[in-house]
């Protein structure tokens, strides 16, 4: 990373800053690696696979929201593992 000029500032240290910051992309890359794993071996879900509460209770034919909601999370850490491209 060049650096044309540092700015001192009382209590800022942009050594310790990119330390953590080298820290966090470490862990992410490790959970995106985790994620990218275990997406592959989660079911295909139907709805007689979830518990309904009585404020997700539908009759046959309607939307299942519970198994929305399973595959609204699916699809959104495949969406990003795409925009991380792990
Ligand atoms: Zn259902």
């Amino acid at each position: 990373m060049g650096r044309t000029h540092d700015v001192i500032i009382s209590g800022f240290d942009l050594n310790i800053l990119e330390s953590k910051l080298l820290q966090v992309t470490e862990q992410r890359d490790e959970l995106a690696k985790a994620l990218k794993e275990i997406l592959p071996l989660l079911p295909t879900a139907s709805c007689d696979m979830f518990h309904h509460s009585k404020k997700d209770r539908h009759d046959y034919g309607e939307e299942c929201k519970p198994l929305a909601r399973y595959n609204s999370k699916i699809k959104k850490a495949e969406e990003a593992l795409m925009i991380n491209k792990v």
